[in-house]
């Protein structure tokens, strides 16, 4: 039978057969792969999908959105409704809801749509209660990484609040497996990042290296994912990391490296 593969900007999520594809929040611009696709398409641009692609409502647009009264409290009942609503006959309408608080949650911070933003709102809630506490010194990455950008005269507000835990992202809802989630992005006074337990473990240290850096540099400096083609393998903000096992810390030192040096000569103009 035939697998498909879903990514949130971050992982590859699946496989799903078309049944369980279903049944994943997905929107019209979810990018999905399967054996034999070059590379990774738009939901809506795969034709045998055309039917799933026409049963789920098309995003709103912003100006639609910035229209609606109250859009703040609807935008908190939604999420919550979404979070509450569990029971499969409950699931079609939570995805509706789903969407449109996406929508309302991600114009707030970047005015426009992101699929790991939607997700993000929906696994909030779960992620922070089921985090804890590790020996793992998630700190010395922090201080290193403040170092690394000091040295390219980077130097953004150090926030004194800062969360970064383990949490269980493969075992939430509609997540086979998240690596590590930031939700300090765009946000300056506070740094918080979730890292999943099985990835840690499975990651070699290179690996580690980079998903703490990448989620750093969402968190601290809001730098974006980059587009998940190709020509983007290798560097730090290439969303499938996943799949770095055999770069080295050279690797590691120069992606990160070169990355920062672009934020600096951005930040000098
Ligand atoms: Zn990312």
């Amino acid at each position: 039978m035939k697998k498909y593969f879903y990514t949130n900007g971050v992982d590859k999520i699946g496989p799903f057969t078309y049944e369980e594809l279903k049944e994943q929040n997905l929107s019209r611009e979810t990018m999905l792969w399967f054996y034999g696709l070059d590379n990774w398409k738009p939901l809506s641009e795969i034709e045998e999908l055309n039917s799933l692609t026409n049963s789920i409502p098309p995003l709103l647009k912003f100006s639609e959105i910035i229209n609606t009264d109250n859009s703040n409290n609807i935008k908190k009942d939604f999420i919550e409704k979404v979070i509450t609503a569990k029971n499969p006959k409950s699931r079609k309408k939570s995805k509706t809801l789903l969407i449109i608080a996406a929508v309302l949650g991600v114009i707030i911070f970047v005015g426009y749509i992101s699929i790991k933003n939607k997700k993000n709102n929906m696994l909030y809630n779960s992620i922070a209660t089921n985090s804890y506490k590790t020996d793992v010194d998630f700190n010395f990455y922090v201080e290193k990484f403040y170092r690394d950008i000091g040295n390219y005269g980077i130097f953004p507000k150090k926030p004194k609040n800062q969360i970064i835990k383990f949490s269980k992202l493969d075992q939430l809802d509609n997540a086979t497996h998240i690596h590590g989630l930031s939700y300090g992005m765009n946000d300056d006074d506070k740094i918080e990042i979730y890292i999943n337990p099985t990835t840690w473990d499975k990651f070699n240290k290179p690996m580690r290296y980079f998903l703490m850096y990448h989620e750093l540099s969402h968190d601290v400096l809001n730098v974006d994912d980059l587009k998940n083609s190709p020509s983007n393998e290798g560097k730090l903000m290439y969303p499938a990391i996943f799949t770095y096992e055999s770069k080295t810390m050279d690797d590691f030192i120069e992606s990160s490296h070169s990355l920062f040096e672009e934020i600096a000569k951005k930040t000098k103009k």
